[in-house]
């Protein structure tokens, strides 16, 4: 039987995760959303042929999964408004908001409730996002199997057995996005630099980030053996290479994760 996904809060994330579920073909008069505003609403109800409502309790009545889709200011009081009826109904959390402990809503919801907590990233938005995702332990095996079909509708889902290592998840994946588009405009100015025209420069910079990408995904190699066939030895692409490793590179993305994880625990 199809499961009944709520969704509280209809903005970016939400609107990419049910937007991906329906054209997975999952069915859209399974999903409902709720917001703020009503015009959202009805954009949305015609658009995808969703359910809506503006009012959270009415929207978790029926539901077997409810994702908490609002920003983490307001969940607090979105929790504490849904507490009586999630204690009735018994549905499987999910929330996608950063920095907000399973043990944190749990007890805003009125305790004893299956949790996952997913730390998903911006490429979300255009279906190619990456998401770590934690489960307390009252979610059960088929739980997990669901929110892993739902989360998957976005791209990328990777469990984690320890809460804590969403932090590490964070600094990777959820953070992530940023140092590549810091890359591509490091890469593009360094272009310039070398004489070539801006747009030009742009151009060829994000299409050899998303070829690299792309190769890297769909190689049977991993990317340092990709790496190694393209650097010959004593060519262009071993003096650039040399250049960064001798650099330190690799203590910079050390660096930088672990401030980025540092921050992550910071905010919990
Ligand atoms: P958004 O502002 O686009 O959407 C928030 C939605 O919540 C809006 O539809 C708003 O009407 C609704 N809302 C506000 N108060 C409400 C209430 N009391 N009841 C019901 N609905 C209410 O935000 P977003 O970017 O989609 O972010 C949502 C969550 O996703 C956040 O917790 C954020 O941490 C997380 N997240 C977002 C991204 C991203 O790329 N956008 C990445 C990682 C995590």
């Amino acid at each position: 039987m199809t499961s009944q996904v709520t969704f509280i809060g209809a903005g970016n994330m939400a609107s990419a995760i049910f937007g991906g579920m329906i054209e997975g073909g999952y069915p859209a008069e399974a999903i409902t959303a709720t917001a703020r505003d009503t015009q959202t609403l009805d954009a949305l109800a015609s658009r995808y042929g969703i359910q809506t409502t503006s009012d959270n309790n009415v929207a978790v009545e029926h539901a077997d999964v409810v994702v908490l889709a609002v920003k983490p200011q307001v969940m607090r009081e979105v929790c504490h408004e849904l507490r009586d009826s999630v204690q009735r109904q018994r549905p499987l959390i999910v929330s996608v908001a950063a920095g907000l402990g399973a043990e944190t809503l749990d007890t805003w919801l009125g305790g004893d409730m299956a949790v996952i907590r997913c730390m998903p990233n911006t490429p979300s938005l255009v279906g190619q996002g990456a998401s770590g995702l934690y489960a307390n332990a009252r979610v059960s095996e088929e739980q997990k199997q669901l929110a892993t079909s739902l989360l998957e509708a976005v791209g990328l889902v990777e469990w984690v057995a320890d809460e804590t290592l969403l932090e590490a998840v964070t600094a990777v994946s959820g953070s992530g996005p940023a140092y590549f588009f810091l890359i591509m405009e490091a890469l593009e100015d360094a272009g310039k630099k070398l004489g070539l025209p801006a747009d030009s420069a742009r151009r060829l910079a994000l299409q050899t980030a998303y070829g690299a990408a792309s190769m890297a995904r769909e190689s049977e190699f991993e990317p340092a053996e990709l790496r190694r066939r393209v650097t010959s030895p004593n060519g262009t692409t071993e003096r650039a290479i040399n250049s960064f490793e001798d650099d330190g590179l690799r203590r910079l993305f050390e660096n930088a994760t672990q401030a980025c994880a540092t921050r992550a625990r910071e905010l919990a």
